[in-house]
């Protein structure tokens, strides 16, 4: 596997794949790799012919009380982690590699869709997001991109970005990996304390109270709401940011599960904010990679 720091580098490489005719399948990622990780690289591994993994953690995303600075970050692992699930080259470049200009002039937004959820809380977050995808998508050229439905409001901006932009790349959405006892996989995770990691169970305990709710005819935004609510605020380090029902494509909250939605939370556990969601509604209630 491949080290490479810069886009020059980068740039030769892709080159070189095209010519021997290489599919390419890019996974941006900010590092620290778990299992969530390596699933969207093994997905990316059995459809292309060339991997190629991004860790660059992304100043223009954090906010500015956000954990930017101690955002966990172990490139020799990293590594040995993304080598073992059949990634061809790690780019990872320094931050003015990818900003000469820091804070640039240039960024791309997506309206609507990034002001709700996450975005209503972490403002100028997505535009942090969408820029540095958009300069990866232009170094990488990819023909398929790989994103974890865990952060399911980033998959929707980046397809109403690739969409709206007529971008040549595929975007394909992978399902949550989570913990046996079900915390979903995340960076963050290794900044709970051993009390807090307990009480994070929470998030997941409470999706999977609104799905049981939801299949015994609950079908009431406020009543689902309010029981995840009271079961998370059992937890003494709990405090929630936000818990939402919406339309699972405009992310706009529904009153009433008809269709398909998303059930989405994002949850303080101590000082660390988790995220966490699930898709409830419409056919057979599991959807397909791609319908995500
Ligand atoms: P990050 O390094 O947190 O920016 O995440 C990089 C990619 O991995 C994003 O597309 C995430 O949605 C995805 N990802 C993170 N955690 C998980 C998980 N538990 N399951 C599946 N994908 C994940």
């Amino acid at each position: 596997m491949l080290l490479l720091k810069t886009v020059k580098e980068v740039r030769a490489w892709v080159k070189d794949m095209r010519t021997q005719g290489n599919e390419i399948g890019f996974v941006p990622t900010m590092g620290f790799l778990h299992e969530g990780h390596l699933s969207l690289a093994r997905t990316a591994r059995k459809e292309n012919s060339a991997v190629i993994m991004s860790i660059f953690v992304n100043p223009l995303q954090f906010g500015p009380k956000e954990d930017y600075s101690t955002y966990p970050r172990d490139l020799k692992r990293d590594c040995a982690l993304a080598e073992s699930a059949g990634v061809d080259v790690i780019f990872n470049p320094e931050v003015e590699e990818i900003y000469p200009e820091y804070p640039q002039l240039t960024t791309v937004d997506v309206k609507g869709i990034t002001t709700v959820l996450c975005g209503a809380s972490r403002p100028g977050h997505f535009t942090g997001v969408t820029t540095v995808v958009s300069i990866l998508f232009n170094i990488v050229q990819p023909d398929r991109a790989y994103f974890g439905q865990k952060d399911y409001q980033q998959v929707q901006v980046i397809k109403t970005m690739v969409t709206d932009l007529n971008i040549p790349v595929v975007i394909r959405t992978v399902p949550i990996m989570r913990e046996p006892d079900g915390l979903a996989m995340s960076s963050r995770n290794t900044f709970l304390l051993t009390t807090e990691r307990n009480e994070a169970l929470c998030l997941n305990e409470a999706l999977k109270l609104c799905r049981a709710m939801f299949l015994k005819g609950e079908k009431r935004s406020t009543e689902l709401i309010k029981a995840m609510k009271e079961h998370i605020e059992r937890e003494p380090s709990a405090s929630i940011d936000y818990i939402e029902i919406c339309d699972s494509r405009s992310l706009q909250g529904v009153l009433t599960v008809k269709e398909r939605v998303v059930v989405a939370m994002a949850v303080r556990i101590g000082k660390t904010r988790l995220i966490d969601n699930m898709i409830l509604g419409g056919e057979g209630n599991v959807p397909d990679n791609d319908e995500i």
